[in-house]
């Protein structure tokens, strides 16, 4: 990534804000796409061109089908088009009707995968000094149209499964994952995948395992995955023979073939974010009013995630601004997942009230910042841009002056 030379956030004024010369040239991106081997990938590629079969269960499918299995310690693992599908069809196979309780500190997808069947999200707040579902909120939303809870493994954190599975279990209630961010994690040594009645990975290409557009259904439910086969392929059991409603969820061969070449990519995927991760913390350790969101090492991680706290009480810059500046270096820094699912339509509109209920939520919206990683993050990059943060630390209220002359 190319970086100029310039002695880094010593002052206010060496902050593109004022100067109008931006750190980096290029823009750095928070997902930008990790690629295994593109030689392994045009190879798999062509051979798929050469084989005429593109779609429908093919040889590369199989294949990803087979790896993410054996990875993931898993009976079944069934590719599907993308995350949201996949949400949509282990919904509609774990028969989920009238509400289900889901976090609204989640990517929009997992609230829409529900109301796009007219089944309604009602959103729960997170449990203290975590981002994940609250089992004892969850308990309190409870009523007698309630069939399942979804919960979220945000950042690749597990849910505290143990509980919500005691809650499931004790009122009768079906519950399932959105690990979209956890692919190659693992809790009490067990990987995510193997919790709930199934869970639902996403390789888009902004996760940093991608194949392209992409995603999977986990489960050790044999009658489960049996159904959720046939409700990607048009509930299709033969040819000319069809015993139940289904979508279109099948993954191509093309973006199998990219999984493929990823997942023999994936231990040095995981060890640049863990060497950027690392890099991160030991300059956030001294960042007054900056709580980095951290990974307990004696699980599997994939350190995807570079999250920020960012507490204005104490850093007297808000997150916001702190954006702001790192936006004038070319940081695409992000917010995720402001404002909360409850506060975008359809759900501000249908539930004005719910943000009552979800002081953490609304807190935690206001405080993230998620920070730039992957193969195309280098070390350089992150004391560069850390230096800004340290230096908006140091000045707020001169950033903030900087900030309101330039808008
Ligand atoms: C990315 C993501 C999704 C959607 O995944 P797609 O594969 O893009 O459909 C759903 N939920 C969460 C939490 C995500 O981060």
């Amino acid at each position: 990534m190319a970086l100029e030379t310039r002695e880094l956030g010593q002052q206010v004024s060496d902050l593109a804000i004022v100067t109008g010369k931006p750190l980096f040239s290029e823009p750095l991106h928070v997902g930008r796409p990790n690629v295994g081997s593109e030689e392994v990938l045009l190879k798999r590629i062509q051979e798929t061109i050469h084989r005429r079969w593109f779609t429908n269960n093919g040889p590369m499918v199989q294949e990803f089908e087979a790896e993410l299995k054996r990875a993931l310690g898993v009976r079944h693992c069934i590719p599907i088009c993308n995350a949201t599908v996949a949400l949509e069809i282990a919904i509609r196979a774990l028969e989920l009707t009238g509400e289900v309780i889901v976090p609204s500190f989640t990517f929009i997808a997992t609230a829409h995968a529900l109301q796009w069947q007219e089944i309604t999200p009602v959103f729960c707040d997170i449990a203290p000094g975590s981002h994940n579902l609250d089992p004892e909120r969850a308990a309190r939303l409870i009523t007698p149209r309630t069939t399942g809870i979804i919960g979220v493994h945000v950042w690749g954190k597990p849910c505290d499964h143990e509980a919500l599975s005691r809650l499931a279990a004790e009122q009768n209630l079906k519950l399932m994952y959105d690990a979209s961010h956890a692919f190659g994690c693992s809790s009490g040594g067990r990987r995510i995948g193997n919790f709930g009645a199934c869970e639902v990975f996403s390789f888009h290409a902004t996760k940093f395992f991608n194949s392209f557009e992409g995603g999977a259904i986990a489960t050790n439910d044999e009658e489960l995955a049996r159904k959720i086969r046939l409700m990607k392929n048009f509930g299709f059991s033969g040819v000319d023979r069809v015993t139940l409603v289904g979508t279109n969820g099948k993954m191509n061969e093309i973006s199998a073939a990219m999984g493929l070449t990823g997942l023999e990519s994936l231990a040095q995927f995981i060890e640049t974010n863990r060497r950027n991760y690392r890099l991160y913390r030991s300059r956030a350790q001294h960042m007054r009013g900056v709580n980095m969101v951290s990974f307990d090492e004696r699980e599997a991680n994939n350190y995807q995630y570079i999250v920020f706290e960012i507490d204005e009480d104490v850093t007297g810059i808000s997150r916001d601004e702190i954006v702001q500046l790192l936006e004038a270096e070319n940081v695409l820094a992000r917010r995720y997942f402001y404002p909360g699912c409850h506060r975008m339509e359809p759900y501000k509109s249908y539930f004005p009230h719910a943000g009552l209920l979800l002081p953490r939520t609304e807190a935690l919206c206001e405080r993230v910042l998620v920070l730039p990683t992957g193969t195309a993050i280098e070390p350089q990059d992150i004391y560069a841009l850390c230096g800004v943060i340290e230096t908006a630390l140091r000045f707020p209220l001169e950033c903030r002056s900087a900030l309101r002359r330039t808008s």
